[in-house]
């Protein structure tokens, strides 16, 4: 209780502190979120294609694996749908597009924790004061969270976030 005093929102503290614990406190055992970017290979063996976490994993606080793994399953469709000429290539390039929102969501994201090591350019620090900012505003307005949620369950684009009666509420509240 006392580490959740410097980590959660009073009201999130009072709900914890008043409940019954039901099991010792455990955690998830994740290294780091990981990404392989083999659209960017020449050649590929035949008969082989890296798929879901093997393609990239992240971190599970944003619940995002299981949805691209299926958005890249209809990727593949989609490429099947061409023969299977140069297939390996054509779905790394499709996944790669499928994975690019997760990956800024979730990577970037983790960047706004200064212990995290990893390069932020301007555009990295201006985005992430803004979802923090969103986080902040969205903790007690409906219409915040489900413009982050509709964007990290895809189905938003990010630049959902942006707009104008999201930003408002966002800079305002
Ligand atoms: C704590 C946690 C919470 C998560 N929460 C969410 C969520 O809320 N929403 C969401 O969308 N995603 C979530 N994810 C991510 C999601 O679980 C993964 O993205 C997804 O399971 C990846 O699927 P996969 O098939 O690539 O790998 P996996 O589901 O890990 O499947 C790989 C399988 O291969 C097996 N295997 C490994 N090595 C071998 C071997 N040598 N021989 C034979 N079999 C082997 C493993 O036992 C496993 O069954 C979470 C992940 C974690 C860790």
């Amino acid at each position: 209780m006392a580490y959740l005093d410097t980590i959660a929102p009073p009201d999130v503290r009072e709900v914890i502190g008043k409940s019954e614990r039901l099991s010792d406190v455990v955690t998830h055992t994740f290294p780091a979120s990981l990404r392989r970017r083999y659209e960017k290979l020449r050649a590929y063996p035949d008969g082989l294609l890296v798929f879901a976490d093997g393609l990239c994993s992240f971190n599970p606080v944003y619940g995002q694996g299981m949805t691209v793994a299926s958005l890249e399953a209809e990727a593949l469709r989609t490429c099947l749908e061409g023969g299977d000429r140069g297939l390996a290539g054509r779905f790394y390039r499709a996944a790669a597009k499928v994975i690019e929102p997760a990956w800024q969501l979730s990577a970037a994201g983790d960047l706004a924790l200064p212990e995290i090591k990893g390069p932020r350019s301007l555009a990295t620090r201006l985005i992430n004061r803004y979802v923090a900012r969103l986080h902040r505003v969205g903790a007690t307005d409906v219409a915040v969270a489900d413009a982050f949620w509709r964007v990290a369950g895809y189905l938003d684009p990010t630049p959902a976030l942006l707009r104008p009666k999201v930003a408002l509420r966002v800079f305002t509240r």
